[in-house]
Order: structure tokens, then C-alpha cells, then sequence
């Protein structure tokens, strides 16, 4: 493997601005490594055929003397949910296949105006929806550490592609979990960022009050250096905050010295049942809880009580708002049509409908319109909504005692491809301690934690923070990661096997 896969997206970005390195040689190295292990993790469903192009305008452009964003010449993988003007956008579903998008969502335009290579497009559960990528319709991604076991979702491809060393980052979305999740199942790093924090223009809709885009990477700096090039206000999204944000990278610098778990005051919820955590998840949970405690950080038990009602709450609210969203797959205007001779145009909408859609997002549209019906609307809709406030209050009850609260990032290791693909309900409990997390608008991180006793696979461990202080978490990530790859000797990934490590 060349050496520049291996870097970080911020040792990269250095060498660049030193001329050591040029893009058009990291943007290679990348798409090297990926002609070289992709045809195994399958984390990508589109590979740029441009990228050297735009790597060699980058070089251009620093030769010039030209100002350069901090991350120019840094390639970066992008999830297919994020639409592309240069290449397909499907967000993972037969009903977009071939989709070209004649505008870029807001995050890759940022991207692409800060220097960024585009190498392609990741993998994804359909229409992000699923915790293991096996409902993409483009067929699953395998998790590096163990290619017979999942790499999350619904953002595996990200995160599958930067733990592999395919590309030092990457944008992902999470609308319940999926950047944490894929993250905590690839010991990789994924930040969700405040509602609002980060435009959702051009992010193909599954659950507008619920959906966020956010980095993927391999150490917290990283992530923070790409969460400053694509945060901040949009107009094109009604729902982005005005807020001038602190820079995170900072925030992620200034939290590696580890002075900020001096008396920090971390919140564990009392109500969250160790049954249903894997016991290998919940040791490595203890001991990096230990570790921040020797270092001086205090543990606070607080009480959430409605924190164990987020999976009940979200897959009503989720599939209501899906269903609405995605009515505009009609046949019509986007994507796939299959023609019906002598049928009628509801013919034809349901005929796309049909083949162009995977089971659980029938699932999901059949559940939400079911809640949003007149007679059910208070019943299901109106409950679940009330649910989200007495969440939101948790929240804000907890943070009134303590500066984050901890969690697991899920209940378990990757899991089995095929393990739990025909059981949704199974599958939807991976996201217990994610998505409250987006049902208040919060921001959370997930970073590594360890390795599991029983199988040596990655655990995550996930800070939450109240709403815009996006870069405690920075602060406060950076230090614990400091904290725990001293312990290790190093970091996580170098003992992935499909690296070459030995767990
Ligand atoms: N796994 C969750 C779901 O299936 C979360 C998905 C997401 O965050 N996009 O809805």
C-alpha cells in the first residue's frame, strides 16, 4: 500500500501546502488503493473519472501561488444520498439509477470550492434507510475488518471507504445513526452535527427534520477540518442556522493536550439497560469511561427517561415524513419509468413504484402514510412528536448537570451480512442510543473506544452535546482519542486485518 493512503487527511493536507506531495500523487495513491481492495468492501458505487483532472488543477492553481483552501488537494469520498453534477446521484435505489443532477448539493459545492477531490460515490442503504447497507440496491459493502460482516449503515460505503484507507474522508448523513453507527462498527470517526449546522441542500430528503450531514474520518481533527469547509449558513436550506461557528479544527487541536477532561463533567443515563449491549461493547464503554475519570473527568449519573421511547418515537416520525418525501418518485420527474401499455398514469406511478423501490422503503412509505391517515394522525403522529419534546427535555435536564453525556455508539459489533436483513425490528435497535440524538437536534460524535473482548472487532463510544456546541465535542473527542491510541500504542485501524493487521 502507498504511504499517502495512509496518511491523515491533515498530514496529507500539510505535505501539499509544503509541496512535499502533489494531488494528482495522493488523488492516484487513492484510486490505486481503491482498484485494489474495492473490488472486495465494495464501498463505492461510482469512482470519478475526473478526479486527477481536478487534482492536477488543484496542483496548477498552488504552483500559481494561488490561496488554497487548508484541505486543497485532499481527495474525499462523498455518500451517493449528496447530489453530484459530475457523476450519478442514487442514493443507493434503483428508482435514481443513472440520476444526474443538474445542480450540487451544497457540501460538495463547499468541498469542491475549498480545493477537495472528489474520488466518487459511496454506498448506501436505500434511501438511507437501514444500519448495515445491505439494503442498498447496487448490492452490499463489506466492513474491512471482517468482509463477511457489515460496515453499518446507512453510510457503510463511507465509512467503509475511509477505513480501508480508500480515501482519508468522506460525507455522510444521519438521520438516526448513520455516520455513528458505520463509524463505531469500523473504528472510525463520525460526527453528527447540530440541526441546522450544515446544509441539507441537495442531501436527498429521507426525514427533513430528522436528516444531517456530517464528516467521516479516521481521527477527530480530521473530521473537524471537514465539518469547517462544509458548515455553516446556507439560504438554500430554510432550515440552516445563521449562528458563526468557532473553528472546529481548533477546537480539535486545542482538545488533543487532554486539559479539557480536568473537570469535565460527563453525564452516563441511568435508564439505559445493559441488556441488549453485547458485553464486549459495554467493557470497552467502562474502560474508556475509566480512563477519562483517572485523567480527571467526573461521571455523572443523569436521568433520561424517555430516552428508551427515541426507536419507538423515530419509526413513526421517520416513516411519515419518508412517505411525504418520497412521493415525488413518481414516474414523472425523477428517475426510472416503467411503462404500462394502455395504462393510466397511477398505472405507470405504481409500476415505477413497484420496481424501482426496495422492500423497506415500501416498508417505510406503507407504515408513514398509514400514521399520517386522518384517523390515526393523533394516535401515532401527534404521540410520537410528543414523545420527541419529553426527549428534548431529558436533554435539557441532563445538560443543565453536565457538560456531554456518553453512550455506547450502538448495542453491538458488525454483525453478520445476512444476520439480520430479514428482521427490521432487529435491525432498527442498532440505533437505541443514536437516535435520540436526532430526535433533539443535538449534536454527537462517535469515536473508537476499543476492540471487543469476544470478537476483536470496534467498538465506539458517543459524546453528546447540547444544541451548537458542536465544538465541545471536538474538544473533548480529540482529547479522549488522545487518551486511548496512547494506551493502544497506536491507532485502532493499523490492527484491521484486511489492512494487513493482526487483530
Ligand atoms: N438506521 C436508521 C434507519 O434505518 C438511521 C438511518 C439514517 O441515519 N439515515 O432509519
Amino acid at each position: 500500500m502507498s504511504d499517502l493512503t495512509r496518511l491523515t487527511a491533515a498530514d496529507l493536507a500539510d505535505k501539499l501546502a509544503a509541496g512535499e506531495v502533489s494531488s494528482v500523487e495522493a488523488t492516484q495513491a487513492h484510486l490505486d488503493r481503491i482498484a485494489a481492495v474495492d473490488g472486495d468492501v465494495h464501498a463505492f458505487l461510482h469512482v470519478s473519472d475526473h478526479a486527477l483532472d481536478v487534482a492536477a488543477d488543484i496542483d496548477r492553481r498552488r504552483s500559481a501561488g494561488e490561496q488554497l483552501g487548508g484541505l486543497a488537494g485532499v481527495p474525499l469520498a462523498i455518500k451517493d444520498v449528496l447530489v453530484t453534477t459530475d457523476m450519478p446521484s442514487t442514493s443507493g435505489s434503483r428508482i435514481l439509477e443513472g440520476y444526474m443532477s443538474p445542480y450540487d448539493a451544497t457540501v460538495v459545492a463547499r468541498a469542491r470550492a475549498a480545493g477537495l477531490v472528489p474520488l466518487g460515490k459511496t454506498n448506501m442503504d436505500e434511501f438511507a434507510m437501514g444500519s448495515s447497507t445491505e439494503h442498498s440496491a447496487y448490492g452490499p459493502t463489506h466492513n474491512p475488518w471482517d468482509l463477511d460482516r457489515i460496515p453499518g449503515g446507512s453510510g457503510g460505503g463511507s465509512a467503509a471507504a475511509v477505513a480501508a484507507f480508500e480515501a482519508p474522508i468522506a460525507l455522510g448523513s444521519d438521520t438516526g445513526g448513520s455516520i455513528r453507527q458505520p463509524a463505531h462498527v469500523t473504528g472510525t470517526v463520525g460526527m453528527k452535527p447540530t440541526y441546522g449546522g450544515v446544509s441539507r441542500f441537495g442531501a436527498i430528503a429521507l426525514a427533513s427534520s430528522l436528516d444531517q450531514v456530517g464528516p467521516v474520518s479516521r481521527t477527530v481533527l480530521d473530521s473537524a477540518l471537514l465539518h469547517d469547509v462544509i458548515g455553516g449558513h446556507d439560504p438554500h436550506d430554510s432550515t440552516s442556522l445563521t449562528d458563526a461557528w468557532p473553528s472546529f479544527a481548533a477546537a480539535a487541536r486545542e482538545g488533543a493536550s487532554g486539559e479539557v477532561l480536568k473537570g469535565l463533567r460527563v453525564g452516563v443515563i441511568a435508564e439505559l439497560p445493559d441488556s441488549g449491549f453485547q458485553p464486549g461493547v459495554s467493557a470497552s464503554f467502562r474502560a474508556a469511561l475509566a480512563a477519562m475519570e483517572a485523567a480527571g473527568a467526573e461521571i455523572v449519573e443523569v436521568s433520561a427517561p424517555h430516552f428508551e421511547y427515541g426507536v419507538a418515537a423515530y419509526y413513526l416520525i421517520l416513516p411519515a415524513e419518508a412517505s411525504s418525501n418520497l412521493a415525488k418518485f413518481d414516474s414523472v420527474r425523477f428517475g426510472m419509468r416503467v411503462n404500462v401499455p394502455g395504462g393510466t398514469v397511477e398505472d405507470v406511478m405504481a409500476a415505477t413504484r413497484d420496481a424501482g423501490f426496495g422492500d423497506e422503503v415500501k416498508r417505510r412509505v406503507i407504515l408513514g402514510t398509514y400514521a399520517l391517515s386522518a384517523g390515526y394522525y393523533d394516535a401515532y403522529y401527534g404521540s410520537a412528536q410528543k414523545v420527541r419534546t419529553l426527549i428534548q427535555r431529558d436533554f435539557d435536564e441532563a445538560f443543565a448537570q453536565v457538560d456531554v453525556i456518553a453512550t455506547p455508539s450502538a448495542p453491538t459489533t458488525a454483525f453478520k451480512i445476512g444476520e439480520k436483513v430479514d428482521d427490521p425490528i432487529q435491525m432498527y435497535l442498532n440505533d437505541v442510543t443514536t437516535i435520540p440524538v436526532n430526535l433533539a437536534g443535538v449534536p454527537g460524535i462517535s469515536i473508537p473506544s476499543g476492540l471487543a473482548e469476544e470478537d476483536g472487532l470496534p467498538v465506539g463510544i458517543q459524546f453528546i452535546a447540547p444544541a451548537r456546541e458542536d465544538a465541545r465535542l471536538y474538544r473533548v473527542g480529540a482529547a479522549v482519542e488522545t487518551l486511548l491510541v496512547d494506551r493502544w500504542g497506536g491507532p485502532l485501524l493499523d490492527r484491521a486485518p484486511v489492512l494487513g493487521g493482526t487483530r
